[in-house]
């Protein structure tokens, strides 16, 4: 067997297709999506991924607003930043470009930004209102990932799915949107104990690790769906995945690629929430 692989790539592209469309209805209406990007210092990772969402929002009509702080940048003026983009009307989106330096606390900036312009879902407002069932902007890399299972057409409903890691950004939320879609879930992490017995259990195995190739063919059950949510710089620079792509990929139903899967559909989702961001402010 091998694996359906999911192009994430060309799936995010429809998807901002779609928001095109939307945005393009409200600009109609005198209201144009605008997302406020704010980044503090001076990490090339970090000015990668700032560039590509810069690139997203304008293909797809989104007017972006961005924000660079030296590294020395103080907490509290951070703080005032993002207090200014919440009273902003233009700004319908806030996101800070993550890892902050080390003097500033991630989690007392994140959680400044107003629940109505939460378009990375991060606050606990919008995690609790996914905990809750409840249509919030969800965090975007575990909602690109339901949607490359829905697109592909993976069931899901009384399905087993096995999420390894449990951040509040990936895991965490992936864990609670299988759950909302009637998986039955288990939720794996770094004290998990016969982690490959778990995972060969799986019907959905989403893999948000951080280790590269860390999952390997004998931990897939086969005709499983994988999904790999691992960004991983290998020494000679090139990108990979938490999954040993090529055995996995002859053992799995589907597969995710590294480049090319949750990464591009991360994105697309973030302009989806600002759409819906926009859609849902109150008119001024
Ligand atoms: P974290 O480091 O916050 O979480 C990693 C999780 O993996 C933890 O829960 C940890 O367990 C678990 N883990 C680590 N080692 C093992 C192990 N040996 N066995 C089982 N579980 C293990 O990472 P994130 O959730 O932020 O990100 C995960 C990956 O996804 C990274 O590669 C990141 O780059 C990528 N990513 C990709 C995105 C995209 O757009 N495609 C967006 C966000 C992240 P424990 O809790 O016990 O420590």
């Amino acid at each position: 067997m091998s694996a359906i692989i999911i192009d994430g790539a060309a799936m995010a592209r429809q998807v901002l297709d779609e928001q095109k469309i939307r945005a393009a209805q409200l600009a109609q209406q005198g209201r144009v999506p605008g997302l406020a990007v704010v980044l503090v210092g001076d990490d090339p990772a970090s000015a990668v991924y700032v560039r590509s969402k810069t690139r997203a929002c304008r293909e797809a009509g989104v007017q972006s607003f961005d924000t660079r702080l030296p590294a020395a940048t103080a907490e509290a003026e951070l703080l005032q930043r993002i207090d200014a983009l919440n009273a902003d009307p233009r700004v319908h989106g806030i996101l800070v470009q993550l890892p902050l330096p080390p003097h500033i606390n991630a989690v007392t900036v994140l959680q400044r930004i107003a629940a109505a312009k939460d378009v990375d879902g991060f606050t606990w407002r919008s995690l609790g209102a996914l905990l809750d069932g409840h249509a919030g902007l969800a965090p975007c890399t575990p909602s690109g990932s339901m949607l490359m299972l829905e697109r592909a057409g993976v069931p899901i409903a009384g399905r087993h799915a096995v999420v390894i890691g449990r951040s509040s950004i990936v895991g965490k939320p992936a864990a609670l949107m299988l759950l909302e879609r009637n998986a039955t879930v288990t939720i794996c992490h770094s004290r998990t104990v016969d982690l490959p017995a778990v995972t060969r259990q799986a019907d959905i195995l989403v893999c948000a690790i951080g280790k590269p190739r860390m999952v390997t063919a004998d931990m897939v059950k086969p005709g499983a769906a994988v999904i790999d949510v691992g960004i991983n710089r290998l020494p000679d620079g090139k990108l990979c995945g938490d999954v040993d792509f090529e055995p996995v990929r002859a053992r799995a139903g589907w597969i995710t690629p590294v480049p090319g899967g949750v990464g591009p559909m991360t994105i697309a989702m973030l302009i989806a929430n600002v759409i819906t961001a926009t859609e849902r402010a109150p008119l001024c």
